[in-house]
């Protein structure tokens, strides 16, 4: 009987969590995440946008661990250490492993800048998507500054615009880029057709704009100007929990760990989803839920042929594409080489978000949500 812990439960920690917990003669599956839920991320902004219930968002990790039958230690880990192969995690207990599967997924990144972490809100899971859903409808800010002009980004603006026009609120929001352009990695049509629905939105952008202080309630950019009673989301980057220290391996800026094409990053050890960093070609996967399911199945598969003595499969990638949601349904996006803009793109997001979602109880509870039926 092969150990093998997984340190995270989202997209690609449950995928390979189900899959492993098949193979129970051969292996004990341990799964360490320091939530009790697993939070369905891609619709984060609907609990602010479409006023989504984030109980049908946030799924009990315990309930599944039972249901698929592995175990599950609710705990942040604080280090892998491929040499001894063992994982540390806070409550100060170490675990032995056999296999190891590194699927922490990625959050907020505020470059160490304390004064922003403090006083920004940030969208990792659905407690900070209530956070921001209150302040909206607080009435205490007068303008809305979402720092960061990439998807993230786009899709808050564009949610809290819809919440405040449902409250029949008026204040300015204003994403904020310090780079001259909002998307700047996708084609041209998409960031004009985003920035032509920004404006319809009413929803400013300002590019070549740094902030430069934060306090609570205040704003300051660094060419000056500066903004009382606001509120700032923080949307400006993601990071990779650092927990693997090990001198053998290579990690990108952003903390992701570069991957061999098995997914491995060391004898006994796979990275996947947000937490890996996978080639395609000539470039590398960007972060994303397909992608993670698919490495999440690749790096269970693989553990079970290495148990086996077998050879490791391959890791291909299939990019299905992307699409940009925009709250008032006029999304954009490239879906299988397809470019696609409007209310088809908003129709495939939330049929892939349905069709993704944990268990029936929560598949209906979104469908009716979408509909509008309380
Ligand atoms: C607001 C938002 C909208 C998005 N929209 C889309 C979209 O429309 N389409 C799309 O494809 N992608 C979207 N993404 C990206 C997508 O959600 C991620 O690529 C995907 O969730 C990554 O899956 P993962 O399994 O790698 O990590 P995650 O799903 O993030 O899971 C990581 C898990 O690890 C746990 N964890 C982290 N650190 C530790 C630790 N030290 N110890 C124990 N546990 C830990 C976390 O609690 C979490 O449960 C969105 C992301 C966000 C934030």
């Amino acid at each position: 009987m092969k150990r093998v812990v997984i340190t995270g439960c989202g997209f690609a920690g449950m995928t390979a969590a189900r899959i492993l917990a098949r193979y129970r003669e051969e292996t004990q599956v341990i799964v360490i995440d320091k939530n009790v839920d697993m939070n369905f991320l891609p619709l984060l902004p609907d609990i602010i946008g479409r006023g989504f219930s984030p109980f049908f968002l946030a799924f009990p990790i315990r309930e599944i661990s039972k249901k698929y039958r592995f175990s599950f230690i609710q705990d942040e880990v604080k280090s892998i250490d491929m040499q001894r192969k063992l994982v540390a995690f806070l409550g100060g207990k170490d675990i032995f492993y056999d296999y190891a599967i590194l699927t922490c997924g990625s959050e907020t990144n505020f470059y160490g800048n304390a004064e922003i972490q403090t006083h920004a809100f940030k969208l990792d899971d659905t407690r900070d998507a209530l956070k921001i859903l209150r302040s909206v409808e607080s009435g205490v800010f007068n303008t809305f500054l979402i720092s960061g002009g990439g998807y993230t980004g786009i899709e808050i603006a564009t949610a809290i615009r819809r919440k405040l026009d449902t409250i029949g609120g008026k204040q300015r929001i204003i994403i904020v880029e310090r780079a001259p352009l909002i998307l700047g990695a996708l084609p041209e049509w998409m960031r004009t057709y985003v920035l032509r629905n920004l404006k319809l939105m009413n929803i400013e952008v300002l590019t070549d704009t740094v902030i430069d202080k934060v306090e609570s309630g205040r704003v300051s950019f660094s060419g000056g100007a500066s903004f009382e009673k606001a509120m700032l989301v923080w949307t400006a980057g993601v990071k990779i929990p650092d927990i693997v220290h090990d001198g053998k391996i290579n990690k990108n800026p952003q903390g992701r760990i570069y991957t061999d094409e098995y997914l491995r990053i060391g004898d006994h050890c796979f990275a996947t989803g947000d937490a890996a960093l996978v080639s395609s070609g000539s470039s590398f996967l960007r972060m994303g839920v397909q992608f993670s399911l698919y490495e999440g199945a690749c790096a269970a598969d693989n553990v079970i042929r290495s148990i086996r003595g077998r050879k490791l499969r391959k890791y291909t990638p299939y990019d299905l594409g992307y699409i940009i949601p925009m709250a008032n349904n006029r999304s954009c996006g490239s879906i299988m080489g397809m470019c696609l803009k409007g209310r088809l793109p908003t129709f495939l997001h939330y049929c892939m978000c349905i069709y993704r979602s944990v268990g029936l109880k929560n598949k209906l509870g979104l469908f009716k949500s979408l509909l509008g039926w309380k």
